[in-house]
């Protein structure tokens, strides 16, 4: 494994520290997700990607606390645990093509950029789009394509994708992202109305292309919008 192209720097002692956050969260949500601790390459990718590089400067002090900040937009980045939580959900493997929808920051984007070979991200905010892709450009990953559009159509071109990964709330899986999905594909999203509390999901797409899915974990995400802008 590697993260393509990012300098090599070693990680400050603010990452060390919300990885040991990140792994207690781990241990007390334990029954709940069946994961007990971040298994090693989602703890190094962690600890590789630079948190402070993708919130707003006057945020900068508090890139390293386990929790969401403001990105703008009307957004957030997400909390670092569920970042983990939901990249280790995904099941990530090297050879893995991912679809993500809702680039944000791009924070998750370049997680994943760590553990598989490619990702595609899409942004329906252009501001935001256009702002993750230079920061990504600018820390040198070069295997997240981020594109500026309506996420709940997905993205054929590239698919089949081998892993789908929804960073906004929605009260139901996009059909199209279904589509786009594998066999034997995982796809990880926060179900639920938004303004709610939503479920975090794992859907598993089947060989007869039906699927099953199992609620993890409540949490609360930014909807999932249908205006692009
Ligand atoms: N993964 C992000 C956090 C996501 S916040 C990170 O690591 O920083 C949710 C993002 O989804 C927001 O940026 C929002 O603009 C975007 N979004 C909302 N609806 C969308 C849609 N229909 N298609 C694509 N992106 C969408």
């Amino acid at each position: 494994m590697g993260c393509p192209g990012l300098r090599r720097r070693p990680p400050p002692r603010e990452a060390e520290e919300m990885l040991e956050e990140i792994r207690a969260e781990f241990a007390t949500t334990y029954r709940q997700t069946g994961c007990k601790r971040p298994s090693r390459r989602v703890e190094l990718a962690m600890l590789r990607i630079p948190r402070d590089e993708f919130v707003p400067d006057s945020l900068k002090p508090h890139a390293y606390a386990n929790g969401p900040l403001p990105i703008g937009h009307g957004q957030t980045i997400s909390q670092p645990y569920i970042v983990a939580l939901m990249t280790e959900l995904l099941r990530p493997r090297a050879f893995h093509t991912v679809l993500e929808v809702g680039t944000g920051s791009g924070y998750q984007a370049a997680i994943l950029a760590c553990l598989v070979r490619r990702v595609i991200s899409l942004e329906i905010v252009g501001a935001l789009a256009e702002a993750a892709r230079a920061r990504l450009a600018r820390l040198g990953i070069a295997n997240v394509d981020v594109r500026h559009a309506d996420g709940r159509l997905g993205w054929p071109q590239e698919a089949p994708y081998d892993g789908i990964i929804i960073t906004a709330a929605t009260p139901s899986i996009p059909p199209a992202l279904i589509d786009q999905l594998k066999t034997g594909g995982r796809l990880v999203a926060p179900i639920g109305h938004i303004h709610d509390i939503q479920m975090l999901t794992v859907l598993i797409k089947h060989a007869d292309g039906a699927t099953t899915s199992n609620g993890v974990l409540p949490v609360a995400f930014v909807p999932l919008t249908e205006q692009i802008r």
